[in-house]
């Protein structure tokens, strides 16, 4: 029989709640469970794919094509996972299904209401992903007590009713914080937070509670009395140095102990072959500073698969990485900003939308070229990398991406042909795995190690086949194509330390326990330059 294990969040957002859920799919991973996670997010859109990350964060691809939220990725990148867009179920896809069955006169002539119409799907398509698994982690994005969450609490208030308390255990993670003139843990925004969980009919079987610092057992026992909860089941989680620390600090509080316990589970191993991966980190040995160029700099958020993957990268060699911002918009402005670039260890373009910027993205990539500064172009990357190729070594003025120009004199990069007729956005892009052959002695070669590989992709423009000829007449290599048609998906410069990029993006498919190939070949490069 399939566990339940449900995370809600109190009193603000971005509480870490993805990573907390991620975190103790990974210790019952490790015990030996069969795991997996469920993002719900009660915003209206069918899917994150319309969604502008400055507002919501980076949008996250799955090899299905699914465009998802950004837990996602931390979910596979605990679990070493591969999801599928039914882990994402957002109030769109729910209300969609119901609309849809009505319109078709499913419903018999009822009144089609939340409950139990809409309330029945959510707990359908949370049961669909849990089938043949141990445990199933369901996180409900928002904040107890937004009025989109609440027909997603009724709905596992529900599961829970029907499945019994063995089989589902509510976590809620809240905030504790810490007056800083007394150095005091304030327990009561905690408090009025499970009386909202309460009103919905439900009680938290254990409470996360995000601190700057370990709870007082004084705080501990504040908060048992008021919210009907434990002692022992209310769990410290202070600030960590590193997300990957997480499942650790868990651990320690004995989270995977108590929650196999309270479902009747046995406890498995101990978590060492994480801890090593994480320790190697802390001994770290060696530093780079990677320049990131883009549009979303001032949000971290924004960029997140391709810093995790940086990450990854580095604990897998044993370095330290440094990322410099570097705003596009200003290298326009500013061309002697390009000096900065003298001073990184290598430059990362990454996926992008749209014309601001785009002179700037294209600038910073002819400069490395010609300074031999290693450099890993992901997406549109990969496309004005091709741009700024065509421009000054091909003698193809004007050369551009029809996205920026679209009466450019040379579109070396144009929409596909089968793209042309879509209007609906969700539809406009090709998404998701695809194969790509690699061909044999070059640098793609030595990164990846083998012929054939699938990654994930996330775009709407491509490498225009008419300018396959002159581009490679002039050094620039393709070395990664799709089999069965001209897409070109990755090319580099023979003659440089390290340049090389992806029509696709190799981030999304990176973990800590097996980091992205172009990454490390990347992150390798960078510890090879000397910087004068
Ligand atoms: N804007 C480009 C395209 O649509 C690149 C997309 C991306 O970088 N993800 O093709």
């Amino acid at each position: 029989m399939t566990k339940y294990i449900i995370t809600t969040g109190g009193v603000i957002s971005g509480l870490g709640k993805g990573l907390v859920s991620a975190s103790i799919a990974k210790i019952l991973q490790v015990y030996g469970y069969d795991v997996t996670n469920v993002k719900i997010d009660p915003y209206v859109n069918i899917d994150a794919g319309t969604m502008n990350p400055f507002e919501h964060g980076e949008v996250f691809v799955l090899d299905d094509g699914g465009e998802v939220d950004m837990d996602l990725g931390t979910y596979e990148r605990f679990l070493n996972q591969n999801l599928s867009r039914k882990h994402n179920i957002t109030t769109g896809k729910a209300y969609k299904t119901v609309i849809d069955k009505e319109r078709k006169g499913d419903y018999l002539g009822k009144t089609v209401q939340i409950i139990p119409h809409v309330t029945d799907v959510i707990k359908d398509r949370i049961k669909e992903v849990g089938k043949g698994k141990d445990i199933v982690v369901v996180e409900i994005g928002g904040t107890v007590g937004d009025i989109e969450s609440m027909p997603f609490l009724e709905a596992v208030r529900q599961l829970h009713f029907e499945e019994g308390s063995e089989n589902v255990l509510f976590m809620h993670v809240t905030l504790v914080p810490t007056m800083s003139v007394v150095g005091e843990q304030k327990t009561k925004p905690t408090q009025h937070s499970v009386k909202r969980l309460l009103e919905s009919g439900i009680q938290p079987d254990i409470l996360i509670a995000r601190s700057t610092s370990p709870l007082h057992k004084k705080t501990k026992e504040k908060i048992a009395r008021f919210c009907n909860t434990h002692v022992d089941d209310i769990i410290s989680d202070p600030d960590a140095d590193s997300i990957y620390e997480v499942p650790l600090l868990m651990e320690k509080e004995k989270l995977g102990e108590k929650v196999t316990k309270k479902l009747g589970l046995k406890k498995g191993k101990p978590l060492s072959s994480w801890k090593k991966l994480v320790e190697k980190k802390i001994k770290a040995k060696g530093r780079i500073t990677v320049a990131l160029a883009g549009k979303y700099t001032a949000l971290n958020d924004s960029y997140v698969s391709v810093l995790e993957a940086l990450k990854h990268a580095a604990m897998e060699i044993g370095c330290k990485v440094d990322v410099l911002w570097l705003e596009t918009s200003d290298l326009e402005k500013d061309k002697k900003k390009l000096k900065d670039l003298d001073k990184v260890h290598g430059l990362i373009v990454p996926g992008g939308f749209g014309s601001r910027g785009v002179e700037g993205k294209i600038a910073a990539i002819d400069y490395v070229r010609n300074n031999d500064i290693p450099f890993l172009g992901l997406c549109y990357g990969f496309q004005l990398a091709a741009v700024g190729f065509a421009r000054e070594k091909c003698g193809l003025n004007g050369a551009h991406t029809t996205e920026s120009d679209e009466k450019t004199k040379h579109p070396i990069i144009c929409i596909l042909p089968e793209q042309h007729q879509i209007t609906d956005m969700g539809a406009t892009m090709r998404l998701g795995s695809w194969p790509c052959e690699i061909e044999s002695g070059t640098l793609a070669y030595k990164v990846y190690g083998k012929e054939l590989v699938n990654e994930r992709h996330r775009h709407r423009y491509e490498l225009n086949p008419d300018y396959i000829e002159i581009l490679e007449k002039n050094g620039l290599k393709f070395s990664g194509r799709a089999p069965d048609r001209p897409i070109m998906e990755i090319l580099e410069l023979p003659e440089h330390p390290f340049f090389l990029a992806t029509q696709f993006h190799p981030e999304f498919l990176s973990r800590l326990e097996e980091p992205s190939p172009p990454f490390v070949g990347f992150v390798e490069a960078c510890l090879r330059r000397k910087i004068k």
